[in-house]
């Protein structure tokens, strides 16, 4: 019997994000501090629902503009790296990994409870925010949901959660 299935995806100028952030590798490596413009797809799969909508792409496109604004122009700091060190103090964040140690104003980073920024990282730290809106507020859950992040032209990467 034939299957039928429906996506939405949404991505434009609006779910770009301009960061600051390092990433960790090999067990002992650290990037420089640097920036990227990411931008995020999300996409929605699942049934029709009686107006034969899967979901609405406003309402989409807003969730997404608002989460990617979270990060929009801030440092991105992993608090779940083991071998980067975050700590606050009064109104700075001091980070530190071996000899080096940067510090920001807290305002200015975004402290994200994954072990690295990378855009695989990115992609699931925005789907689970996604997918707590969309059923919180809008009593949705999607058969699939699909984050993309773009780190640069040509290269991303894509964080998928099933139902
Ligand atoms: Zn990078």
């Amino acid at each position: 019997m034939a299957t039928e299935r429906y996506t939405v995806r949404v991505t434009k100028d609006y779910l770009v994000f301009c960061s600051g952030h390092f990433i960790t590798y090999d067990g002992d490596q650290c990037e420089r501090l640097h920036g990227h413009n990411y931008r995020a797809a999300i996409e929605l799969e699942g049934p029709l629902d009686p107006s034969y909508y899967l979901f609405d792409f406003v309402t989409l496109k807003n969730i997404g503009r608002r989460l990617t604004d979270e990060l929009d122009h801030f440092m991105m700091l992993p608090t779940r790296n083991p071998h980067i060190k975050i700590k606050e103090v009064g109104p700075q964040v001091h980070v530190s990994y071996k000899d080096r140690e940067w510090v920001f104003p807290r305002s200015e980073c975004v402290l994200l409870p994954i072990e690295n920024t990378t855009a695989e990282l990115l992609g699931r730290y925005l789907a689970v925010k996604l997918l707590e809106e969309l059923e919180q507020k809008h009593h949705f859950v999607p058969d699939v949901l699909r984050v993309e992040i773009e780190e640069s032209f040509g290269q991303s990467a894509t964080y998928e959660w099933r139902k």
